[in-house]
């Protein structure tokens, strides 16, 4: 029988049972279906692990905004680099805002298996089915079953399911008639309408845009791919993106009308954009390459568009490419101060589990560690 037993050992579940692993005499367990532990963070960020990010807020998640403030706030970016560096990871700033392990992801999993020696893990296993009797949970899995006075649920969300991905979070919660949002697919690329299919041609290259959806205003890299469209500022919109349209601003940085202003230049040359794209945008806004000083009043007024170009996704590349999942465990069932379950009393959710989802970043592995965070300093606080 365990003190505490943690279903996944992945991002959320290896904080909490490195912060459990300080109390000796506590018996602690970890159960996961892969035979080594941290597999999303091993292939995260290109293999270097995109940890947190030099502004972190409520703002950056999609999820009730109070409950993910508070979280955050018990475990702050500033709390989880103190932690690295502590621990001798000295993360590298990129593009001036996203922390990553130097070389590899292999920087911080290592803390993890340092920090959790007197852990018992038992990989490779799948686990089946939990229910409580009395006052212990029981854990069936592929090879037995456990029991624990405390279980956390750390099991993540179900995307890239050659990872070990699973929706048994979702199944656990249920089973005990804890209400959850089904997962759908987030921060991955979109689909395209029949009237964007002009962006298949443009396969390969990428602009910087900002793209305005659901009220948030987000700038970064836009990829074209074959299938749609991808990259950092794609992937974090179609986190907010549910129907509808979302709007393109290919120039961000400059004033289409000033760009044209006393131009005998083509216009697809003043434009600041790769030739192709410049090429496939005129023509999808019906305006005809020509001197900027030639251009019909119609062709003026279409122009605008390259600052608010409506996009309108058909759907999303799927769950095979998702990088995580929106959706999960409600978080009006949750304790804010313990991430414990307000129906079934020692039962913890945290990680990607949970409704909370942040945009592409470094949010997710900081959601990721300051809930297990705030859920191993509940339960070290309530046996100690
Ligand atoms: C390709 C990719 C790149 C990413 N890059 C970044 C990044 O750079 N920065 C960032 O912030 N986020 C990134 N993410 C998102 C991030 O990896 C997740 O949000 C984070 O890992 C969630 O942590 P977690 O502990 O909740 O779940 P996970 O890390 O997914 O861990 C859950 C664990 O539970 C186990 N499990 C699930 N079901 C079962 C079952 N039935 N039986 C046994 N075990 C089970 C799984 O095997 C897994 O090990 C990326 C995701 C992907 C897919």
């Amino acid at each position: 029988m365990y003190d505490v037993l943690i279903l996944g050992a992945g991002a959320s579940g290896l904080m909490c049972v490195s912060e459990l692993a300080t109390c000796k005499d506590l018996k602690v367990g970890m159960i996961d279906a892969n035979l080594h532990i941290g597999a999303k963070i091993k292939i995260s960020g290109g293999g270097k692990c995109n940890i947190t990010n030099t502004k972190v807020s409520e703002d950056n998640y999609l999820g009730d905004e109070k409950f993910v403030s508070s979280v955050l706030s018990r475990f702050t970016k500033d709390e989880l680099l103190e932690f690295l560096q502590v621990n001798s990871l000295k993360p590298v700033i990129r593009k001036n805002r996203y922390y990553f392990c130097e070389k590899s992801s292999d920087e911080i999993i290592s803390i993890f298996k340092r920090l959790t020696k007197n852990v018992s893990y038992f990989l490779g296993e799948d686990i089946l089915h939990v229910e409580k009797k009395d006052d212990l949970f029981f854990i069936k899995t592929s090879k037995k079953t456990y029991s624990t006075r405390n279980l956390v649920v750390a099991t993540g969300g179900v995307s890239y399911k050659t990872l070990g991905a699973s929706d048994i979070g979702l199944k656990i919660a249920s089973g005990f008639g804890i209400e959850v949002t089904d997962f759908t697919p987030a921060l991955v690329g979109l689909t395209l309408q029949k009237d964007q299919f002009w962006m298949k041609e443009l396969s390969g290259i990428s602009a910087e845009v900002e793209i305005e959806v659901d009220g948030k205003r987000l700038s970064e890299e836009m990829l074209f791919a074959h299938r749609g469209i991808s990259g950092p500022v794609v992937l974090s919109a179609s986190l907010y993106w549910k129907k509808g349209n979302m709007y393109i601003n290919f120039l961000p940085a400059q004033n289409i009308n000033n760009l044209i202003k006393n131009s005998k230049k083509n216009i697809s040359s003043v434009l600041n954009l790769p030739k192709r794209l410049s090429k496939g945008l005129l023509e999808a806004l019906h305006v005809e390459d020509k001197p900027c000083n030639r251009l019909s009043k119609d062709e003026l007024q279409n122009l605008q568009a390259v600052h608010k170009y409506a996009f309108s996704p058909a759907g999303n590349f799927g769950f095979t490419k998702a990088e995580v999942s929106r959706g999960g465990v409600r978080t009006d069932e949750l304790d804010t101060d313990s991430m414990m379950s307000k129906k079934v009393k020692r039962l913890y959710f945290i990680g990607e589990v949970v409704d909370v989802t942040g945009e592409l970043g470094g949010y997710n592995f900081q959601w990721a560690f300051s809930s297990g965070v705030v859920c191993s300093r509940h339960i070290k606080n309530k046996i100690f």
